[in-house]
């Protein structure tokens, strides 16, 4: 695998527009480079990454505990009133014989949320760490977090369509609980916790390590750093 890297050519790409042009000293009164096309500050890295996707990250887990914890729906109907969390609703689709909702709720509301928090907050230890392990994998679950992302909103789909189908069968009233918000800003947040881990991060340290076998003597202050 052999590459150069932007910064080893003395380069710099726009955040903004991707441009990529030589790296310089900033204009006097101004803190960063701007881009020769668009006049935004320009950086090596997106700055502060890694602490702004761990505090948006520690929001999420917070909000995960009411979001599993307090009732998403209250239901309302002449036989009284009814408050689910999202994993009661699960065991009354399971044992209501609608098992495939059951299965989609569950992945889509409890698994999948939880998995992308494990795996942003893996991503964060290991660059924070300057790990070099495993960094095509880390690369791949990435790109998953990524993916899957657009596809977060399945849930709160799926728990619009309920009420819609259970407002259609019977004389209750459905109301979304305050778990529904907790769930909505996990969600949120967690896409946002993705969109500032800057993933150039998990690569760094691993042509640090490369640039250092080639040339030990050189000092790496121009390396960019988190
Ligand atoms: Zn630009």
């Amino acid at each position: 695998m052999k590459y150069v890297t932007a910064t080893d050519a003395g380069l710099i790409s726009c955040h903004a527009c991707g441009h990529l042009q030589a790296r310089a000293r900033p204009k006097a009164g101004q803190a960063h480079q701007r881009c020769g096309r668009c006049n935004s500050p320009l950086h090596l890295r997106h700055p502060d990454s890694l602490m702004r996707t761990w505090a948006l990250l520690i929001a999420a887990a917070l909000l995960y505990i009411p979001a599993n914890l307090l009732p998403v729906m209250h239901t309302a109907s002449l036989v009284g009133d009814e408050d689910d969390t999202i994993m009661s609703g699960v065991v009354y689709f399971w044992t209501s014989g609608d098992a495939p909702l059951a299965v989609i709720v569950f992945i889509a509301s409890i698994l999948v949320p939880m998995l992308k928090l494990t795996v942003i907050a893996l991503l964060c230890i290991t660059s924070q760490r300057r790990s070099t392990w495993r960094p095509i994998e880390r690369s791949k679950l990435y790109r998953l977090v990524e993916f899957i992302g657009r596809w977060s909103m399945l849930d709160i789909f799926v728990v619009t369509l309920t009420v819609a189908l259970v407002r259609f069968q019977s004389l209750a009233v459905i109301t979304a609980g305050p778990g529904a918000i907790a769930f909505g800003s996990v969600v949120i947040l967690t896409m946002m916790a993705s969109m500032q881990f800057d993933p150039r991060l998990i690569w760094d340290p691993v042509d640090e390590d490369k640039h250092q076998q080639q040339h030990p003597t050189q000092h790496s202050q121009d390396r960019p750093h988190e």
